[in-house]
């Protein structure tokens, strides 16, 4: 498996790069790289890179870009997940990390009347996030906001904004059904804590223009319930693809 490596965009010049330093020592000291050796390397911002190192020594690991991709492992639409800060942090940062791996572009920590933690390790996240980007391949870095109140939160703007339900409702659609057909270019989809959201925030969110979705019979847990969200909108997207630009065409798509 190819390494990708972070590299942010402005340490791109002219066509070469030198890899920042924690960087360089992983690709000379861990995976004893030599000059000649391609890798790839994305910048966060959706730049994706195939490089040849050609200065490798001590100090300094330098490369030449051989090829550019834009929104490399992007999907075409926009999709924030709100999730209600969870009793076990690390609950919530697997999260992270699957959320970045099913191609979630913000994800929104959310303070409702029945999360029991408030405080949260933006730099912590930030890190989670960085290796996940760098193990699936996809070229924008999810932006992961301060915690939000969820009366702060049902005020963001989306084309589709869904508020995830659990208890059988007449006003619930099953996820799947709801995005048949959809062209959203961007959704915000909530997600309540272990306790749930309460009565009050449902209705809040319904006056305030959510649809309520079921993600199915059974009673998942919170971070169970964001995966399945996000797992939703990629599957139906990758299902919207014309099915003659395969993945691998579309792998190997280079800019013209
Ligand atoms: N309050 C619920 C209870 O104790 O019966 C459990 C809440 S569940 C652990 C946490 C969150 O996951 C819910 O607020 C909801 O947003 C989401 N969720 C869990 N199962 C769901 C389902 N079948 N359909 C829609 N959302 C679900």
């Amino acid at each position: 498996m190819t390494t990708t490596f972070y590299i942010p965009p402005e340490m791109f010049r002219d066509g070469w790069v030198v890899l920042p330093p924690d960087e360089a020592h992983h690709a000379v000291r861990v995976l004893r790289h030599r000059p000649g050796d391609e890798v790839v390397a994305v910048d966060g911002e959706g730049g994706w890179y195939r490089l040849r190192l050609e200065q490798v020594d001590r100090q300094t690991v330098g490369a030449r870009v051989l090829e550019t991709r834009r929104d490399h492992g992007e999907p075409p639409y926009h999709l924030t997940v709100g999730l209600a800060l969870l009793k076990q942090s690390a609950r919530f940062e697997t999260f992270l990390e699957k959320a970045v791996e099913l191609g979630v572009q913000c994800i929104l920590p959310l303070q409702t009347e029945r999360t029991e933690r408030v405080q949260f390790r933006l730099e912590r996240a930030q890190r989670i996030l960085v290796a996940a980007l760098k193990q699936c391949g996809r070229s924008r870095l999810p932006r992961v906001l301060p915690p939000q109140t969820f009366t702060e939160a049902i005020r963001k703007p989306a084309a589709l904004r869904l508020l995830c339900h659990e208890q059988p409702d007449a006003a619930s659609l099953p996820l799947g059904q709801l995005l048949c057909g959809q062209r959203m270019p961007n959704a915000l989809v909530l997600i309540g804590p272990e306790g749930g959201f309460s009565g009050s925030e449902v209705r809040q969110a319904l006056a305030a223009g959510f649809q309520l979705v079921s993600l199915g019979p059974r009673r998942l847990r919170a971070e169970t319930a964001a995966l399945v969200a996000a797992s939703a909108f990629s599957l139906y997207w990758e299902a919207q693809r014309s099915p003659t630009r395969s993945y691998h065409a579309q792998k190997h798509y280079t800019n013209p």
